[in-house]
């Protein structure tokens, strides 16, 4: 059997937030706790839960944006969880990340085509002349025009502010591209032309996603698998279709529970909405036992005490519950 391109083995990572200088007052976010996946060759995997879950954290620790606080990072069979930069360096070209606002992510100052170029003269040993034929080759790939390649990034909308982006990270040819909320600052009708895009570019390029959002709606569509996080941690993993038919976690429960039913029929099945107490609890101070209690409609006594791991739950799915709501299957 092929061995994952990335396989994540218990990764934490934490943050010290207050002053430097004192330990009083210093307090340490939990951001990312203990996660465990495999991403496979060719695959999207979906990270999916509410704001300041975690999954942005996570993708960023993946591609070493971050220091891990703990655990493992294998990228196609190598550990590159504590290298450091420079012995990173030879890795980089092939974890790329595509950022949720493409105005932030680009220089104001720059040709757009200067900006898709820069990867490609810091990382590969092309000639002048051949990145500009590989920028123009990238500005087709991801729709641009090749008269676009002068222009300045305020000269272009949102939608080809993300294409550019995209151009970016695809142009050393990656093996993984993690896309953290890469359409949630666009319209309705743009994101379905990004997401289009994004599919497109894995079938011709062989490219392996992770793609972080909050909007469950968004991730079905792009991904073959989800895990679903929640306070850090994942509480649910597994084919995108069987998880969302039937979730096994409470909380995926909640979170399908609320993206809209497309029915032409206006006697059709509704799905009931399942609204949650209270709000996400503070990574500061994450609650004992499962983290997702305080919330939880069907939480036990066992619940506020004893966390539950991630545990097999039916053909390629965990789930971290005692009591999840439906049967493996
Ligand atoms: Fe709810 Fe308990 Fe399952 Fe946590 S372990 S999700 S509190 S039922």
């Amino acid at each position: 059997m092929n061995k994952p391109l990335l396989e994540v083995r218990g990764l934490s990572k934490r943050f010290a937030i207050g002053s430097r200088f004192s330990s009083e007052g210093r307090r340490i976010v939990h951001a990312v706790d203990n996660v465990s996946l495999t991403v496979e060759h060719g695959e999207t995997l979906g990270l999916v839960g509410e704001s300041g879950c975690g999954k942005s954290t996570l993708g960023r620790s993946i591609v070493r944006l971050y220091d891990l606080t703990g655990g493992q990072l294998l990228f196609d069979g190598q550990d590159i969880g504590t290298r450091s930069l420079k012995a990173l360096r030879p890795l980089r070209p092939r974890m790329q990340m595509v950022f949720q606002d493409p105005s932030a992510s680009l220089n104001p100052r720059r040709r757009v085509g200067d900006l898709v170029a820069e990867p490609l003269r810091l990382h590969s040993r092309m000639s002048r002349a051949e990145i500009r034929t590989r920028v123009a080759e990238l500005f087709k790939l991801v729709g641009l025009l090749p008269d676009q390649i002068e222009r300045y990034p305020h000269e272009f909308s949102g939608g080809q502010r993300q294409r550019v982006g995209i151009a970016r990270a695809i142009a050393l040819n990656p093996d993984l591209v993690v896309l953290d909320e890469p359409v949630s600052a666009l319209d309705v009708s743009v994101q379905a032309q990004i997401v289009n895009l994004l599919a497109d570019l894995q079938e011709k390029l062989g490219l392996t996603y992770i793609f972080i959002a909050h909007d469950l709606s968004v991730v079905r569509q792009v991904s073959s698998r989800i895990a679903v996080m929640y306070l850090g941690s994942i509480v649910e993993e597994g084919p995108a279709e069987a998880l969302m038919a039937a979730p096994a976690h409470p909380y995926s429960q909640a979170l399908i529970s609320a993206v809209p039913v497309v029915t032409t029929d206006a006697g059709g099945a509704r799905r009931q909405r399942i609204l949650l107490a209270g709000d996400v609890p503070s990574p500061l101070a994450p609650p004992s036992g499962c983290r997702f209690h305080p919330r939880c409609p069907v939480a036990q006594d066992r619940c506020r005490t004893d966390r539950p791991e991630l545990r097999p739950h039916g053909p390629g799915r965990r789930v971290a519950c005692h009591f999840p709501v439906t049967e493996p299957g």
